[in-house]
């Protein structure tokens, strides 16, 4: 469902993505780790095309991602994204900020549009928090209705970048067991993240970046048994 096919992307003369190939199949969790600096969001970026890539060849549930004439419009109706920074509107409650998307961009109703809502919402488990205000939320339950705000968009793959690591050790663990039911209730997604444990316990798929390449990649059982200096180095310093 998300193919990467040797994908190189530059920064003016600074060559980030030196050639990065790894793919996803439908209903798969994928953990994108490594260093600072290897890449990964460049990589993420890349699928949802905020980024362009200079060669290589992207392509996310049917969409030619690498195409100068993709369907922008399209391929975000099927992609999901959530960022570290949540990025919710703070004039408006957690209700509006979710159906704010799938009212405009899906012209769903207002009912229809409120009841998706609500359902993500509960899912998140922040169904009594709709008419608040972001600043009335924790960072976690902000970072919460940003990913119940990307669900209301019934995307067909998620990406998370980092949505954990600007909060809190309690705050973590409640995204992350938000996270985890998604996975389990058979989402697609890429996170790229630092929680090793927690890659460990939800990743189907584990690719590890160094230096703009993947260096290694396979089943969860690298983070325990890694196959290269590098990835044992990166996996030791988590501990
Ligand atoms: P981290 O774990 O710190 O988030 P990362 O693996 O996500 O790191 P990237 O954000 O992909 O790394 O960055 C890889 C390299 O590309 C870095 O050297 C970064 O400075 C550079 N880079 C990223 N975005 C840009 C940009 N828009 N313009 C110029 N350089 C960039
Ligand atoms: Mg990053």
């Amino acid at each position: 469902i998300v193919v990467l096919k040797d994908v190189k992307k530059s920064f003016g003369s600074l060559q980030v993505l030196h050639g990065v190939s790894f793919s996803v199949e439908k209903g798969e969790v994928l953990a994108l780790i490594g260093a600072s600096g290897s890449g990964k969001s460049t990589a993420l970026r890349c699928i949802d095309r905020l980024e362009t890539v200079n060669s290589g060849e992207i392509e996310v549930c049917g969409h030619k991602v690498h195409d100068p004439d993709l369907d922008l419009r399209k391929l975000r109706l099927d992609v999901g994204i959530v960022f570290q920074s949540y990025n919710l509107f703070p004039h408006l409650t957690i209700r509006e900020n979710v159906t704010l998307a799938p009212r405009s961009v899906k012209k769903l109703g207002r009912k229809e549009a409120n009841d998706i809502a609500m359902a993500c919402l509960n899912k998140v488990g922040l169904g009594e928090k709709a008419d608040n205000y972001p600043e009335q939320l924790s960072g976690g339950q902000q970072q919460r209705a940003a990913i119940a705000r990307s669900l209301a968009m019934e995307p067909k793959v998620m990406l998370f970048d980092e949505v954990t690591s600007a909060l809190d050790p309690k705050l973590t663990g409640e995204v992350l067991k938000v996270i985890e039911a998604l996975a389990a209730s058979g989402m697609t997604m890429i996170m790229v993240t630092h929680e090793m444990g927690f890659a460990r316990r939800v990743a189907d798929r584990v690719v590890f970046m160094h230096q703009g390449l993947v260096h290694e990649s396979g089943t969860a059982g690298i983070l325990t048994d890694p196959q290269t200096a590098e990835l044992r180095e990166f996996v030791m310093n988590d501990l």
